[in-house]
């Protein structure tokens, strides 16, 4: 019994220092924020195993509806690196980044990254509320919906990553030039697409948060609301706007994004047979959809068969 009792001991011993070891690893690991999504997948493909990455949004919910806690403020004042998009929903970022000790915290602005638009009004969309409305020139946050903005934005964290950790440059290397190879084959896949396509031109009965994606491609498009649009109800006008594009141009497929309600879409497709489909903007993901490590290029793996079917 003695004996037995010394053997689970003993086992339970181990598994307690082995515990302590490797949260002693885990410490001494590059310390990764980031926002949303977008800014996790493309640091966790470039660093993998060799940083602790965390992101902010919590799996499945609106970005646009983020709400820091005192926890989140804490991990990005000790994190090594920060990485956030610059728009208008990480606008609460702006208050916090002067407390923010630059010498021990590297500081990634996407929106820095890459070129950047105005958040675009198109014919047909519903008008932005008062409350919406603002003095500024708003410019679309949506910078990584472009493949090619995503190889960019990758190659600068890559960059940032191993100023850092100069030791594992050439891991961080390998992985980021795995990561654009995929990017690239991707983004040659949708340009084949769209050059033999009957038609150039998408519908969404919802936001559109997809500008930088439609522009890389020479797409046209038309929606209910611009990109950050809080409103989800469209009025008479716009769906009526909606309902006669589809059928003027013979449109096979109307558009919602992931985390909508798919209302707008439901409506247009009623009156017009139109199918509905998702097209993900990738702000975030669902939670079993994050458990089970799905990435950017995934989600551009399904945009792409849901776009061939929209443009023929
Ligand atoms: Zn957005």
């Amino acid at each position: 019994m003695k004996k037995i009792l010394t053997v689970v001991l003993i086992i339970i011993g181990i598994v307690l220092l082995t515990g302590c070891n490797n949260d002693e690893i885990v410490a001494n690991k590059l310390i990764i924020r980031t926002t949303s999504f977008p800014g996790y997948d493309f640091a966790r493909a470039i660093a993998k195993d060799k940083a602790n990455i965390k992101m902010l949004l919590k799996p499945g919910s609106e970005m646009h509806d983020f709400e820091p806690t005192p926890q989140d403020i804490k991990d990005i004042k000790n994190s090594d690196i920060f990485i956030y998009v610059g728009g208008e929903s990480d606008e609460w970022i702006d208050d916090i980044l002067d407390d923010v000790d630059t010498s021990k915290t590297k500081i990634i602005k996407l929106m820095d990254l890459v070129n950047i638009v105005e958040e675009e009004q198109v014919e047909g969309m519903e008008e932005e509320s008062k409350e919406e409305e603002s003095e500024e020139t708003e410019y679309d946050e949506h910078i990584w919906t472009s493949p090619m903005n995503a190889v960019t934005i990758i190659n600068k964290i890559k960059d940032e990553i191993i100023e850092l950790d100069k030791d594992n440059k050439e891991v961080y290397e390998e992985n980021a030039n795995n990561y654009v190879d995929k990017l690239l084959v991707i983004d040659s896949q949708i340009r084949e697409i769209v050059a033999n396509s009957k038609r150039k031109e998408l519908i969404f009965g919802d936001r559109f948060p997809l500008r930088y994606f439609v522009d890389e491609y020479y797409l046209s498009y038309y929606a209910a609301f611009p990109g950050c649009s809080e409103q989800t109800e469209a009025s008479a006008k716009t769906l009526t706007f909606l309902i006669n594009k589809v059928k003027e141009d013979h449109i096979p497929v109307v558009f919602h994004i992931e985390l909508s309600s798919g209302k707008i879409a439901n409506a247009i497709s009623s009156e017009t047979g139109a199918k509905v489909l998702e097209f993900k903007s990738a702000h975030n993901i669902l939670q079993k959809d994050f458990e089970s490590g799905i990435t950017y290029i995934d989600i551009m793996n399904d945009n792409i068969k849901v776009l061939k079917e929209a443009l023929n």
